[in-house]
């Protein structure tokens, strides 16, 4: 035993006994475990409990697999019918096996709250239940759950970015696995990615090809959708427009079903070698710009249209639709059926084609890369000195913005000559460097998210051009872009205050507010297109009798691909009517005119119009 006396070390207070480093630590850890029983037991008694807080991780899904393209079919959505039949004709020409979900309606949100998170914007609701509908609607056909997770794919676009667009695939992925189709898979085609799709599965190959198609019918989708908003109004035997419509988009349809993506000849692949791939890409891209298969189908489609017999003569309000992406694109309950309701209410309606949207994002990519020069992580700036270095940096800069600045060139292009191959009735694509320029003072057009500047610059574009008496912006609830523009519009309307416009909330409920709300306005803008075709009427010296008599006697102005220019200063199409009927008068002379003063005065000739 040993008689060595205890001697605590100087460090420890007199009276306390000093112990080993493991029995610290275990008391340490006794007493951090009594801390979180007592916590647990707390939060318990007070119905708080804390849940496991974890780090969000994207699920890792099954692979869509070239394989499985044979038997699994991709669903999409979101945009108009229109466009989503000649989507369907693409990818299934592409050899995939595609369905396009329907057009989302009231019920589709309802089940998107159920299912989904709570307070997202209005689009998030209605696309997302749409979805989760649509499988459910399978399920009832018979198909088991694991069926239907095995067979089928949604494929939609995505973003990061600001606004909940960027959560969209997020939420799908909820709701689904809420709605009991937990593994169901999304595919996202990458808003922000460009051409190289880095995520993409094996089984969707977003390839030239691929990207091609999609534009193309997106495109085409546009321009008809157009064509049918600008004959429906005029149309003298009603029906005839939508009748049309559906044998076009049929048409169409199949011309995008039969359509094969260019390919080097056997042949020639051999001479080429190990070129052969950058070959077949540049002859893909030749026969894109130089290729006449789309515009003589739409050349086609042409004469159909104009078989509808119209009537331009009669007075209505161009309304301008704004808005959100997906909120003045869809045609049903996600906007109250606001293009049907005004047209049902007088108006002309001027929508809004998916190919300002595409513009838009190239534009945005070019600001960036001007903003960012130089600025990349890890960029160091040479020296003064060394001249070649800085050169360099600078042609590579110079390369990106040409190289994007030829896309936005080639897809104009493109644009316009789908336009001009259906007649020409369409618009043209707004400028983005216009609505930029008009937009900044009132929106820093930096701003990102949502369609960022975009609002506010078509108010002002649209209403300044004469392309529209009255602008309509849908926006959706919960909308934080939407939001923060409108804000932005009080200042607009206040600078140019000729400019009708109006904001519209639309969510699944308030119909009849919002399109009460829309009546009122619409009541400013028929007296601004009334008060406008009476000025030219007085202008031109033309009686409204005079004019029917012309078209009578001209009965190849009651076609809808008769070429009526927009008259500088008119907006309606009856007002640039009749002015082109004093210039025909004008130059080509006609006798059969009647006296203006035997007519009745000209506001009281549009009364009789109504
Ligand atoms: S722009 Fe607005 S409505 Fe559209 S996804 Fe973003 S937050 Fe939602």
């Amino acid at each position: 035993m040993s008689t060595q006396p205890f001697e605590p070390k100087p460090n420890v207070a007199p009276g306390l006994v000093q112990i080993g480093a493991s029995a610290q630590q275990s008391i340490e850890e006794i007493i951090q475990r009594r801390l979180a029983e007592e916590r647990a037991r707390l939060e318990r008694e007070a119905g708080v409990q804390q849940k496991a807080i974890h780090q969000f991780k994207k699920p890792v899904e099954r692979p869509f697999t070239k394989q499985q393209r044979g038997h699994t079919t991709l669903l999409f959505g979101g945009l108009t019918w229109k466009h989503e039949k000649l989507v369907h004709g693409a990818l299934e020409g592409l050899g995939y096996m595609a369905e396009s979900v329907p057009t989302p309606d009231v019920s589709a949100f309802q089940a998107g709250k159920e299912f989904g998170n709570n307070g997202q914007c209005n689009p998030t609701y209605f696309t997302v239940g749409n979805v989760v509908q649509y499988l459910q609607r399978l399920e009832e056909q018979g198909l088991s759950k694991q069926e239907i997770i095995d067979r089928y794919v949604f494929f939609t676009a995505g973003a990061c970015g600001p606004c909940r667009f960027g959560m969209y695939e997020a939420e799908y992925r909820l709701a689904l696995r809420n709605a009991g189709f937990d593994g169901f898979r999304v595919l996202l085609f990458q808003q922000s990615g460009g051409l190289s799709q880095s995520d993409c599965e094996a089984g969707l190959e977003m390839n030239l090809d691929f990207f091609l198609g999609i534009l193309n019918a997106l495109n085409c989708g546009d321009v008809i959708n157009e064509v049918g908003y600008i004959l429906r109004p005029f149309e003298m035997h009603a029906g005839q427009t939508d009748e049309t419509l559906d044998r076009v988009m049929d048409y169409m349809h199949e011309v995008f079903l039969r359509k094969q993506p260019y390919k080097l000849g056997d042949k020639l692949s051999g001479y080429l070698g190990g070129f052969k791939d950058t070959a077949e890409y540049i002859g893909k891209f030749v026969n894109q710009i130089k290729g006449d298969d789309i515009t003589a189908a739409l050349h086609h489609c042409r004469e159909m249209f104009d078989e509808v017999e119209v009537d331009r003569l009669r007075v209505k309000p161009i309304v301008k639709i704004t808005g959100e992406f997906w909120a003045q694109t869809t045609e049903g309950d996600g906007n109250f059926n606001m293009f049907r309701f005004l047209e049902r209410e007088g108006a002309q309606v001027l929508v809004e084609p998916i190919g300002t949207w595409i513009t838009y994002m190239i534009h945005q990519v070019v600001q960036k890369y001007k903003d960012t020069k130089g600025l990349e992580e890890g960029a160091v700036l040479p020296p003064l000195w060394r001249l070649d270095k800085r050169l360099a940096i600078e042609f590579g800069h110079r390369n990106k913005i040409a190289k994007l600045r030829l896309a936005e060139v080639i897809f104009k292009r493109e644009y316009h000559r789908l336009i001009e191959a259906l007649g020409g009735l369409g618009h043209h694509l707004a400028d983005q460097y216009e609505l930029q320029r008009i937009a900044h003072p009132f929106y820093n057009s930096r701003a990102g998210g949502g369609e960022g500047h975009l609002e506010v610059a078509k108010n002002i574009y649209y209403s300044n051009k004469d392309l529209a008496h009255m602008v309509l912006s849908v926006k959706p609830f919960g909308c934080m872009p939407s939001t923060q523009s409108d804000g932005a519009q009080a200042a607009v309307v206040s600078r140019h205050k000729e400019i009708i416009y109006l904001p519209i909330e639309t969510s699944g409920e308030g119909e009849i507010n919002a399109h009460s709300r829309v009546q009122m306005a619409l009541g400013e803008a028929k007296s601004k297109a009334k008060g406008e075709f009476a000025e030219v009427l007085e202008k031109t010296g033309l009686t409204l009798e005079d004019c029917r008599r012309f078209v009578d006697e001209h009965p190849e102005t009651r076609r809808p691909m008769y070429q009526v220019p927009h008259a500088h200063g008119v907006v309606g199409t009856a007002a640039n009517f009749v002015m082109h009927i004093a210039g025909r008068i004008a130059k080509e002379g006609w006798t059969a005119k009647v006296q203006v003063s035997s007519a009745a005065p000209a506001e009281e000739q549009v009364e009789v119009l109504q």
